[in-house]
C-alpha cells in the first residue's frame, strides 16, 4: 500500500485526553479515531491489526470445532424478558424502540439469542454437542468508558456458546476453548495468565479469565509465589489460619473517642493494632441489612457477602438507614447489644482476644471486646478481600498481587438460560431435558489495546510481526530524487510480488517526518531507500532492537525472510 493511497493520520503531540500509553499511541500513529465517548473508528492500519487478531482467533476456534455464525445485533426485547435480564441487566444495555414503539436492545452479549436459535433448530441429543461462534460488535452503555478499546461503549467481542447433553461433555469443550484461548494470547504475544474467576467450588474450575498482566489493567489478579494458584482478587478465598492468644480476657470497658471514627484514627488515639480492632459495616442484602465484621487491617468483600447469603444485590447501608436501625453514625458501628440486624463475621474476628469496636454511640468505642463474651455472630464465614503474604488457598506459596486486563472469559453456564428460554432436546430415551450450555468471549478490540500497551517504546508501536498491519516500511527519504523514486518502485513491486505486506512512504514530506512517522507506526522493518540508491544499496532497519544492516537490493528478500522469522 502507498501511503499516498491510505489514511494514516499521525499526530505530532500526544493527545491530552488519553492517558495510557497504548490509546495515545494508537491514536498518535493514526490507527483509530474517537467518534464519541467509548466508540471509535479503526483507521486502514487499525483495522488490518484488528483482523489479523480475527484471524488467529478464528483459526483456533476453527480448530477447536466451533462453527462461525452472525446474528444479529438488534435484538428484540422479548427474548430478554425470556431469560429476565431484560429487568436485571441495568443501564448498561442499550435499549431504543422502532417505529411501532417495539422494544429492543443493541447486543450486550447473545446468550438469548443463540438460546433460542438453537432451541429453534436442535431438538436431539444426536446433535449435541454443538459450539458456536461469532466476531461481532457489541454495545454496552460502561459507566466510565475509558483508555481507548480496553473499555469502550462500542467494540468487537467473539463470543461463543456451546451445548451440550450432559456435563462431561461440556467439560471436554470447556477444556478445548481454553487451550484454543491459550494458543491465541500466546500468538497474540501477550504476557498473560488464565485466572480463577469463581468463589464456587474450590479450585473454581467453573469458569477462568485470561488476564494480560499489565499495570494499567483494571483487575487484580491474585497468584501464589511458588505454584501456578492465580486468581481474581475478587474471588481468591481466604485460608488463613488465625492463631488464637492466650491473652487473659480483660473486663469490657467503654471508653470516650471524641472526633476518632476511621479504624486509622483509633489505632493512633487508642495505640492499638489494626489487627485489634472489628470494623463493622452495615450492608443491604437484598431485602435485609447485615452488619459484616472484619478485622481492622481486612477489607470486606461484598462478593462472599453476596454468595454466603446467595443474594441478588449487596450495598453498603446509606448514612439515613444506619442511623435509622442502629441509632449511630457509621463510624461508630459496632455488635454489642445488637438485635434488630443479623451479625455476620470474618473467621479473623473470632480470633481476636481484648479488642476494640464501636459501641453504637456517637464519641464512644468499647475497648478490651472477646468476640465470645461480648457479642454474637449468626455465621462466622471467609467473607474478607485476600492480601498479599496471606496463604495461597492452594495450600502452596504466598499470595503476591499483579494488575491485569481481562482479554477473555470461559464460563460455565449449566442450564440458566435453557431453563429460563425453555431450551430443550430429546434424550436416548425419548425424554426432554435442558440443554447444558457453555458461554467463552474475547475481547477482540480489547487484545489489539492490549498488545499495544505491552509492545512500545518512547517512539511508538512495536509490533510483533505477525499482528503488524504491515511486514515492511519502504521509505524513499526523497522521491523527487530519480536513483531513489525508481529504486523505491522496483523494490515495492518485487517484494509485494514476494508476499511480503509492504506500506510504501511514497510521500513528498521531510526525511524527519517520514521517520518519526515510521518509528510511530512501528512495523517491524523499515527499509530506507536513501542516499545509496545509485548503488542499489539500501538501509534495514529493525524498529525492536534499532539495528541497522546495509543490503544490496539483490539479497534484500533473503535478508528480510530471515529476520521476520525471529520478530
Ligand atoms: P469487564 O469486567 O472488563 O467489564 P466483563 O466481565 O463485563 O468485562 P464479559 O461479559 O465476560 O466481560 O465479556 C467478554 C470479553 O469482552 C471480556 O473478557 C473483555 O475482554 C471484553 N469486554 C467486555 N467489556 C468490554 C468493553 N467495554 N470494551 C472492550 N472490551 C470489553
Ligand atoms: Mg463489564
Amino acid at each position: 500500500m502507498k501511503q499516498s493511497h491510505t489514511l494514516i493520520p499521525t499526530l505530532r503531540e500526544t493527545p491530552a485526553d488519553a492517558d495510557i500509553r497504548s490509546h495515545q499511541l494508537l491514536l498518535k500513529a493514526g490507527y483509530i479515531r474517537q467518534n464519541a465517548s467509548g466508540v471509535y473508528s479503526f483507521m486502514p492500519l487499525g483495522k488490518r491489526v484488528l483482523q489479523k487478531v480475527e484471524a488467529i482467533v478464528r483459526e483456533e476456534m476453527d480448530s477447536a470445532g466451533a462453527a462461525e455464525i452472525l446474528m444479529p445485533a438488534l435484538q428484540q426485547a422479548e427474548l430478554w424478558q425470556e431469560s429476565g435480564r431484560w429487568y436485571t441487566y441495568g443501564p448498561e444495555l442499550m435499549r431504543l424502540k422502532d417505529r411501532h414503539e417495539r422494544e429492543f436492545a443493541l447486543g450486550a452479549t447473545h446468550e438469548e439469542v443463540i438460546t433460542s436459535l438453537v432451541r429453534d433448530e436442535v431438538k436431539s441429543y444426536k446433535r449435541l454437542p454443538l459450539t458456536l461462534y461469532q466476531i461481532q460488535t457489541k454495545f454496552r452503555d460502561e459507566k466510565r468508558p475509558r483508555f481507548g478499546l480496553l473499555r469502550g461503549r462500542e467494540f468487537i467481542m467473539k463470543d461463543a456458546y456451546s451445548f451440550h447433553s450432559t456435563q462431561e461433555s461440556l467439560d471436554e469443550i470447556y477444556q478445548k476453548l481454553f487451550e484454543a484461548y491459550t494458543n491465541i494470547f500466546t500468538r497474540c504475544g501477550l504476557d498473560f495468565r488464565a485466572v480463577i474467576a469463581d468463589s464456587g467450588a474450590m479450585g473454581g474450575k467453573d469458569t477462568h479469565e485470561f488476564m494480560v498482566l499489565s499495570d494499567v489493567g483494571e483487575d487484580t489478579i491474585a497468584y501464589s509465589d511458588t505454584s501456578n494458584y492465580a486468581a481474581n482478587i475478587e474471588m481468591a478465598p481466604v485460608i488463613a489460619d488465625y492463631p488464637k492468644s492466650e491473652e487473659e480476657h480483660n473486663e469490657l470497658q467503654k471508653v470516650e473517642t471524641r472526633n476518632q471514627k476511621t479504624i486509622s484514627d483509633i489505632t493512633s488515639y487508642l495505640q492499638v493494632g489494626a489487627d485489634k480492632c472489628v470494623k463493622s459495616l452495615l450492608f443491604k442484602v437484598d431485602e435485609k441489612y447485615v452488619l459484616v465484621l472484619v478485622r481492622g487491617d481486612h477489607e470486606v468483600n461484598d462478593i462472599k457477602v453476596k454468595n454466603l447469603f446467595a443474594a441478588t444485590m449487596v450495598e453498603l447501608a446509606g448514612l439515613e438507614e444506619t442511623q435509622a436501625l442502629l441509632s449511630c453514625p457509621v463510624g461508630s458501628l459496632g455488635p454489642i447489644g445488637v438485635q434488630n440486624v443479623e451479625v455476620v463475621a470474618d473467621h479473623a474476628v473470632k480470633a481476636i482476644v481484648n479488642g476494640v469496636c464501636g459501641a453504637n454511640e456517637d464519641h464512644y468505642h468499647f475497648v478490651n471486646v472477646n468476640p465470645s463474651r461480648d457479642f454474637s455472630v449468626s455465621q462466622f464465614a471467609d467473607l474478607r478481600f485476600i492480601q498479599e503474604g496471606d496463604p495461597s488457598p492452594d495450600g502452596e506459596g504466598t499470595i503476591l498481587f499483579a494488575k491485569g486486563i481481562e482479554v477473555g472469559h470461559v464460563f460455565k453456564l449449566g442450564t440458566r438460560y435453557s431453563e429460563a428460554m425453555n431450551a430443550s432436546y430429546l434424550d436416548a430415551n425419548g425424554r426432554s431435558q435442558s440443554m447444558i450450555m457453555g458461554c467463552y468471549g474475547i475481547g477482540v478490540s480489547r487484545t489489539v489495546a492490549a498488545v499495544a500497551e505491552q509492545f512500545n517504546d518512547e517512539k511508538g508501536l512495536i509490533w510483533p510481526a505477525n499482528l503488524a498491519p504491515y511486514h515492511l516500511h519502504l521509505v524513499a527519504v526523497n522521491m523527487k530524487d530519480e536513483n531513489q523514486s525508481i529504486l523505491s518502485e522496483t523494490l515495492y513491486k518485487e517484494l509485494q510480488a514476494n508476499r511480503f505486506e509492504v506500506l510504501f512512504d511514497d510521500r513528498q514530506e521531510r526525511p524527519g517526518v517520514k521517520f518519526a512517522d515510521s518509528e510511530l507506526i512501528g512495523l517491524p522493518i523499515r527499509i530506507t531507500v536513501g542516499k545509496r540508491s545509485a548503488e542499489e544499496i539500501v538501509e534495514i532497519k529493525i524498529r525492536k532492537t534499532g539495528e541497522t544492516i546495509e543490503a544490496h537490493k539483490d539479497e534484500l528478500i533473503e535478508i528480510v525472510t530471515e529476520l521476520l522469522k525471529s520478530l
